[in-house]
């Protein structure tokens, strides 16, 4: 024998050419792009069958120098075993692809075992592990040898996934020695992947994972004779995902500290790594803090350097010869485009020319407003652009401020007071509502036309209204609700004022009231003027006429008569009866043929809780086309976007809000928790009954019923008459079903954000701020509903929809909430709460009127069956009202009042 024959123990791998993995042998970079759940781009190939193309990435690849390519398929919508055998057969005969290695990756052992079967040379499989315990692993890895490929071993055992570097170098340790000693696998064929995490997400106890993988690497490379270790870099920055500079400079310094400390490979883009010795300075040092984990607030420091680097590719030449002006025309300029940049200095040099602060307001100030309320009145303008209007003003005047009060003093010495507003208005959302988005968009719109605004926030006692109107003289109050049970609150706000002989005007507004319930609940109530105000841009004309001098009479006195005619001919409509009995309605509900249907079964019975789901998950479920209504923007999304007169601006408030979500996902801003659950259930007449909440013998718990409401309009022939108890099975016929509950929240830590901008002067991004996290609680609702369908609940496992798709409803079974058309009567938000325990498990609570608190909060239950779907009760007979009243154990008028907008009589 001599020496040629002996082979050295190095991993040796081929493709049409050998390629040996030699102690001296650098780094072995992997290429990524053939990857379905990595590349977007070569996803959409796949799924269009375009193979052709696909193969062109691979060979991208390999000439930007991979020196392995990693081929996966997993895709639902995919035959992933056709497409694995199709590709590699395909780039089997193409000598410049095939002449690197294979690396196979799958979750799913069919799509590998295809995969050994069509390479040729020796691959590698990515991976196996000891996640569904010992003895799969063994079979897998006994397989893998026979077929002489090389491992990837993740570092993941029964427990989950290794996240510190004492979980890492157990798993491999264990996941070695098996190998070794009862598999026999050849050690210098093993290769770990102790899993790169993603750093810099906001959370602290992500920040030590770059280092936890480094340091497990050189722990097995010290420890684990022969073995390899290799990892998927890209994963370390994906928080910085849509900021290519930054995230190709972590990767550099990544891979550089990663491979002194003995890293062999990694699945990288082989065409995109910066060389660590040309990373700029000041970058490095932050990415290496955050690498490193050197210190705390690394991640804080690069976000804010990553936003220069971003823009610096698409540096967008301002347009400052508006500079030029003298400084009145600049804070008008500033004040119309909104630009806070030199507001503070402008405002200075204003006072000291103007000689007193007042008459910089009265001033450049006030005219600069003016121009703002005409656009915006014409409609030239819109919501975002005149809240960040707003913005410059407060600015302005917080920076005047001081000063005046000086000159006050000086005024009021010489018995002059200075008041140079038009008025001041009161805000309050009622007692028992939380929703203050509308409430502060209308503050800050009649802020910018010179009132005084009071802001007495949520959640608002009368006493604490009133009291405070009288305390403050003020000339108006302005009640804002968007929950039903807040109608009967303001009713008792408007009578509570005329007890205590009030004479000023009161305006209504927010998403529950109209213009109907204004004219016949609240204005009889209160002999002073009572104006329903439908949106932001109505409250200035509304309260510049109630104010005027010269006109606010006849302003009135027309309201009132508008109003009076209103109420009257609600009342002669009502008694027209277009509605059949109860007993009718239930003869004509829906019938379904129970024996031919099963219903799906939950996997788990009770309440299930998400502490704190990962915020980066929700960005593709939002629905952004009712963001935009909230800034009164109308329009469907995406188009808005470019549409002939709004366009502009929403193109700007997307820009705005993107931004924001991306930090508020990346530091955290909100926590979103959830709580779901299933019981089994069967329906009598309009009630679901839920027998017991366990289904344990022993402790069975009493029933627990949800009542509904049945449509009573009179239907054409063969159109029944709807309630949601039809779509579950009812008693008699004996079957299993089951309803669902469920409770989402995004508003978890939001005040201190909220709070720090208010401090700031900045409702524009404190108002976008709570219009998100309204929109992630949606998109929560949206997501978990997807999630309960395909796996909890799992009655469409293979559902796959699009985003578009998810939003319009595209799917079977539905989430009905309280409070909205099918279920209009929110108290049974009560007993919901109570049967997910609601309060307990995640914290979301419920006021007096039955309004859930964290604000961004979603609710409502779950239907299955296939027919379910949406409807509108519509209005209610007084037989209906009395059975429901009986049904829920209260008295008739409760009951009146929590489904007033819904009476028909
Ligand atoms: N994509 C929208 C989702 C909210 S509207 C958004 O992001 O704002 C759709 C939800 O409202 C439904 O899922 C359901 O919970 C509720 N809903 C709509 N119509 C309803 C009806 N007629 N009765 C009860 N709930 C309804």
């Amino acid at each position: 024998m001599n020496n040629n024959t002996t082979i050295s123990a190095n991993l040796r791998l081929s493709g049409l050419e050998a390629l040996t993995a030699t102690p001296e042998m650098n780094f072995i970079n992997i290429g990524e792009r053939t990857n379905i759940t990595g590349s977007k781009h070569f996803a959409r190939l796949i799924l269009n069958n375009d193979f052709e193309a696909a193969i062109e990435i691979a060979r991208q690849q390999v000439e930007n120098g991979a020196q392995i390519i990693d081929v996966n398929m997993d895709e639902g919508m995919l035959d992933g075993v056709e497409a694995m055998k199709t590709f590699l057969n395909m780039i089997g005969s193409e000598p410049d692809i095939a002449r690197v290695p294979v690396m196979i990756d799958s979750s799913r052992w069919e799509i590998i075992e295809a995969g050994l079967q069509c390479i040729q040379g020796k691959g590698i499989v990515n991976s196996i592990s000891l996640k569904e315990g010992k003895e799969a692993f063994i079979r897998h890895a006994n397989v893998i040898k026979k077929y002489g490929a090389a491992v990837v071993v993740m570092a993941f055992d029964e427990k989950g996934q290794a996240d510190t570097f004492e979980r890492k170098i157990e798993v491999c340790k264990r996941s070695y020695d098996i190998l070794t000693q009862e598999v026999s696998f050849p050690p210098y064929d093993i290769i770990f992947d102790p899993n790169i995490l993603t750093v810099g997400t906001g959370m602290e106890e992500h920040n030590n994972y770059a280092v936890d993988f480094i340091e497990a690497t050189r722990w097995i490379k010290n420890n684990l004779p022969h073995a390899k270790v290799s990892g998927g870099v890209s994963n370390i920055s994906f928080s910085f995902r849509g900021n290519e500079p930054v995230r190709e400079a972590m990767h550099s310094v990544f891979l550089y500290h990663a491979i002194k400390a003995g890293l062999d490979m990694g699945i990288v883009n082989a065409g995109m790594l910066t060389v660590y010795d040309q990373i700029e300075k000041t970058m490095l040092e932050l990415v290496e803090d955050i690498i490193l984990n050197r210190r705390p607030d690394a991640t804080e420091r690069l976000l804010s350097f990553a936003e220069n680097v971003k823009s610096k590719g698409k540096v967008i030449e301002k347009d400052l010869s508006w500079r030029n002006q003298p400084v009145e025309q600049r804070l008008s300029y500033a004040l119309v485009n909104g630009i806070l940049d030199f507001i503070e200095e402008d405002t200075e040099e204003a006072r000291q020319k103007l000689n007193k602060p007042l008459d910089v307001i009265e001033g450049p100030l006030m005219d600069g407003m003016n121009i703002v309320g005409d656009l915006f009145g014409s409609g030239k303008m819109f919501l975002p652009q005149v809240v960040k209007s707003a913005r410059v003003m407060k600015k302005s005047v917080a920076w005047l401020q001081p000063f005046m009060e000086l000159e006050k003093q000086l005024a009021a010495n010489a018995g002059n007071a200075v008041s140079n507003k038009k008025g001041r208005i009161l805000m309050a959302t009622v007692k028992g509502d939380v929703h203050d988005i509308g409430k502060n968009i209308v503050g800050v719109v009649l802020m910018c036309n010179n009132y005084e605004i009071m802001d007495l926030g949520v959640m608002v006692p009368a006493e604490k209204i009133l009291n405070a109107a009288v305390e403050y003289q003020v000339d108006v109050i302005g009640l804002s609700g968007l929950i039903t049970p807040s109608l009967d609150e303001m009713v008792h706000v408007a009578s509570e004022m005329q007890k205590r002989n009030f004479k000023i005007p009161l305006l209504i507004g927010g998403a529950t009231t109209s213009r109907v319930h204004t004219a016949v609940k609240i204005s009889p109530q209160y002999n002073g003027p009572v104006v329903h105000v439908l949106d932001a841009s109505k409250s200035v004309p509304v309260v510049s006429q109630l104010l005027s001098e010269n006109n606010s009479q006849t302003f009135v006195e027309n309201i009132k008569k508008e109003y009076e005619t209103l109420a009257s001919n609600h009342a002669e409509r009502q008694k027209e009866k277009n509605n059949v009995t109860l007993e009718a309605a239930r003869n004509n509900k829906p019938r379904f043929d129970w024996n031919q249907y099963t219903p799906p079964t939950p996997a788990n019975l009770g309440a299930q809780i998400i502490e704190d789901l990962p915020l980066h998950v929700l960005k593709n479920y939002i629905d952004w086309t009712p963001f935009f209504q909230t800034w009164e923007l109308a329009g469907k999304f995406p188009a808005i976007l470019q549409d002939e007169v709004v366009g502009t601006a929403a193109s700007k408030l997307y820009e705005d809000a993107i931004q924001m979500l991306d930090r508020m996902i990346l530091e955290k801003w909100v926590t979103a928790k959830a709580v779901f659950g299933f019981w089994e259930a069967h329906s009598i007449n309009d009630s679901v009954i839920i027998p017991t909440t366990n289904t344990n013998e022993e402790t069975k718990s009493s029933p627990v019923a949800f009542h509904f409401l049945r449509q009573q309009r009179k239907m054409s022939e063969g159109i029944p008459n709807l309630c949601l108890s039809d779509f579950i099975a009812p008693a008699q016929t004996g079957i299993k079903d089951y309803i669902g509950g469920f409770v989402v929240s995004t508003g978890f830590g939001i005040e201190k954000k909220i709070m720090e901008f208010e401090h700031n002067l900045d409702d524009y991004n404190s108002i976008l701020l709570k219009a998100l996290a309204d929109r992630l609680a949606e998109a929560f609702a949206e997501f978990l509903h997807e999630k309960i369908r395909k796996t909890d609940w799992g009655y469409a496992p293979d559902e796959n929809l699009s985003p578009e798709h998810l939003i319009s409803e595209k799917y079977v079974g539905i989430r009905p909430a309280p409070g909205y058309p099918a279920c209009p009567e929110h108290s049974e938000k009560r007993t919901l709460f109570n049967l997910l325990q609601t309060e307990n498990k995640i914290g979301v609570t419920l006021t007096e009127s039955f309004a859930m608190y964290p604000a961004s909060s979603v609710s409502g239950f779950y239907f299955s069956h296939p027919n379910s779907k949406y409807f509108n009760v519509g209005k209610l007979g007084k037989d209906q009202v009395a059975d429901y009243a009986a049904r829920k154990n209260c008295p008739i008028e409760q009951a009146e009042k929590w489904l007033l907008p819904n009476l028909g009589y």
